[in-house]
């Protein structure tokens, strides 16, 4: 069948049919990406291949983008690798989600229908940075020491924020009920 990286399509038939799909999304049509970003130029490039594994529906994702993102320790624009294959279930409610098998990423699946859009911007934010900041050994990686009044955010912090991350599309769904 054919499809475009927009429409949404019954997860039940893409997975029979094992369709498979390159895109380039820019990033603009992205909406949870780009509600996050200041810049929204570029785009999210890859292929998706939706099939059936273990009776659990699964898309197969590769996406590349190069997001602008800004340093919170120098407030300078950067741009962030983001370079990401994931295995992805596509689960209809919560109890099929706690029966995922471990190594997959969850998606819950509005009104058994997905589009790759949703899939490649979901993706796209779990790969953003909680907190962004220039490599260690960057000009600006000597500075924060110097800034006055300025606590350095403490390792664990940033840690527990990237774990919260894989959960947060649920998160948001069960505050919508
Ligand atoms: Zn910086």
């Amino acid at each position: 069948m054919s499809l475009g990286w927009s429409r949404r399509a019954p997860v039940d038939t893409l997975v029979s049919t094992e369709t498979a799909l390159e895109f380039a999304i820019p990033l603009a049509e992205l909406p949870r990406v780009a509600h996050e970003l200041i810049a929204k130029d570029g785009d999210a490039k890859g292929h998706v291949r939706f099939s059936r594994q273990l009776g659990q529906a699964v898309a197969d994702l590769q996406v590349k983008a190069q997001p602008e993102v800004v340093c919170q320790r120098c407030m300078q624009t950067m741009r962030w690798p983001v370079d990401v294959t994931s295995r992805i279930a596509l689960v209809v409610d919560f109890d099929a989600a706690d029966r995922v098998p471990e190594g997959l990423e969850v998606f819950l699946v509005e009104g058994d229908s997905v589009s790759v859009r949703d899939l490649v911007d979901e993706e796209v934010m779990l790969a953003l940075p909680a907190v962004a900041r220039h490599e260690e050994g960057s000009e600006c990686a000597g500075r924060e020491l110097r800034l006055p009044g300025q606590e350095a955010e403490a390792p664990e912090e940033a840690a527990a924020a990237q774990v919260q991350k894989p959960f947060a599309q649920l998160g948001e769904l069960l505050k919508r009920k």
